[in-house]
């Protein structure tokens, strides 16, 4: 039957075949199988929209597991759904053309709907070893690249793979008509699993330059989620937003505008870019590291269920909070999407099982305006977020916080500016070039007992970073608590 399969599928209808090969460091190889939920001794097939899909294990050994991935593209089921003929190229074109026997978009969809719980980098039976990378190889045969072996190469070598490249003649009667533009390529890399998976759900359809359905804004947001990791950071990223978004517009910008590539005025970019900078100066301290342990510490030591973190940037300190279940609920908020998409990402919110996913929530918001969803919370976080205020517009945030959302704790920090003399790499008047002021120790706690009188609360000012005679410490922290 396997046999079969193979023979009738895979080569007379020069199918579509996603090979991974999984040889020697791990033991038993045949893991791969609860990693991609396949059981190696099964052979299973799956109806998608547009045919089938069959996976089945060529070699199951503990040195070495080969899944085997084979698309049955329904060509004719294809023209009926998509309701008859365009009118665009030739009469026949929705009949005879490459899509049933090349790995194209179709391909993408099958890994994402076959594999899907691979690619979101899940497993429950070996969650270690989804995590973990191995040494993989995929081999996808008649892979379409318009652009041929040099934009192949230009897309995965840097992402770490070596490529063997097979050509395949347009007709292997006329050698004289030269190679056609479908390769057959092994991609061999060690890294997740998931990875691998997602490299390809993205990279084939764009060496294809072409797409199988309509895309739209979700197709953004696949785009950015399966790319959280590496797309920001390929070179070719511009090339990839373009075709994998078929040229849109509308799309293309918006992508651009999460990624922070295309304009470099962009706020976020800037924002990054500083941000990296900013921890370079304090890095010598892991400052940021000792900032959030104390402000866990003190969430505990005050008996916290719920909190609210405001200007949560990328989610370093809900990543701490999380996985303590006496905080019941959790939220995050931030001015800017990029970020939030970072979080999403780093607490890897897709793949959280339903119980950890109701705890935490994750939304967009400024601290310059009144916003029911701020309240219900015990305390509110507000780690290195006021100095990037404009010092006119504080007033609003003080409001927004302790008039309207009034949490019963509050925990602020800011850099001491006193302590910047400390910082020998520091360019400017400020630690990060987004700062809009930096306070001396006097103007902070000036500003935290105006508030404790204007609001209602009482304050506690403690340092965080190992405290110097003269300057004090790095950061300063404010420990807010409601009187009644
Ligand atoms: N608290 C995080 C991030 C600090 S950087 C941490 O400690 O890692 C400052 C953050 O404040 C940025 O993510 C920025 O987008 C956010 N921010 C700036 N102005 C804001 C506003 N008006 N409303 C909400 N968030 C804001």
């Amino acid at each position: 039957m396997k046999r079969a399969l193979l023979r009738s599928s895979a080569f007379v209808r020069a199918a579509k075949r996603l090979v991974k090969k999984h040889p020697t460091t791990h033991q038993p190889a045949t893991d791969l199988g609860y990693l991609l939920y396949k059981n190696p001794a099964r052979v299973q097939s799956f109806n998608l929209a547009f045919g089938q899909a069959h996976v089945f294990y060529p070699e199951a050994s503990t040195e070495r597991c080969t899944a085997a991935l084979l698309l049955d593209i329904d060509p004719i089921g294809l023209v009926r759904r998509s309701g008859g003929p365009s009118g665009e190229g030739f009469a026949l074109e929705q009949y005879v053309n490459d899509r049933p026997y090349v790995s194209s978009s179709f391909l993408s969809v099958a890994i994402a709907q076959v594999f899907g719980t691979a690619l979101n980098g899940h497993s429950k039976d070996r969650p270690t070893l989804a995590e973990t990378p191995i040494p993989l190889h995929a081999k996808l045969t008649a892979l379409p690249c318009r652009g041929g072996e040099f934009l192949l190469r230009k897309l995965f070598e840097p992402l770490g793979y070596t490529l063997t490249v097979q050509s395949t003649p347009l007709d292997e009667h006329f050698p004289e008509w030269g190679d056609s533009c479908y390769l057959t390529v092994t991609f061999t890399a060690t890294c997740r699993l998931s990875e691998l998976l997602s490299h390809l759900y993205v990279l084939i359809p764009v060496l294809d330059d072409d797409k199988h359905y309509w895309v739209d804004d979700a197709e953004v947001e696949k785009l950015l989620r399966h790319g959280d990791t590496w797309l920001a950071s390929h070179p070719e990223h511009e090339l990839i937003v373009n075709r994998y978004l078929r040229h849109q517009r509308s799309l293309t910008r918006q992508a651009f505008a999460q990624l922070q590539e295309e304009d470099d005025t962009d706020p976020d970019t800037t924002q990054a870019a500083h941000a990296v900078e900013e921890a370079t100066i304090e890095a010598s301290l892991s400052l940021n590291q000792q900032r959030l342990g104390t402000v866990v510490s003190m969430l505990k030591q005050h008996k916290v269920q719920r909190v609210i973190d405001l200007g949560c940037g990328e989610g370093r300190l809900l990543q701490m909070l999380l996985p303590d279940m006496s905080f019941l609920a959790l939220a995050g908020m931030d001015v800017s999407y990029r970020t939030l998409a970072i979080a999403t990402a780093r607490l890897h919110l897709d793949r959280l099982p339903e119980k950890q996913r109701e705890r935490i929530t994750l939304f967009q918001g400024s601290l310059m305006y009144r916003d029911q969803r701020l309240s219900g919370y015990d305390a509110a976080t507000v780690i290195e977020v006021i100095e990037h205020l404009d010092a006119p517009r504080l007033a609003a945030f003080e409001r927004v916080l302790f008039e309207c959302a009034r949490p019963r704790l509050v925990i602020l920090t800011t850099p001491n500016a006193e302590y910047n003399v400390k910082f020998s790499g520091l360019a400017g008047q400020f630690r990060h070039r987004d700062h809009r002021f930096e306070w001396t120790r006097s103007e902070f706690q000036d500003w935290a007992t105006t508030i404790t009188r204007r609001f209602g609360y009482t304050v506690r000012l403690l340092p965080i970073g190992s405290e110097d005679a003269t300057v004090g410490s790095p950061t300063r922290m404010g420990v807010f608590t409601r009187e009644r």
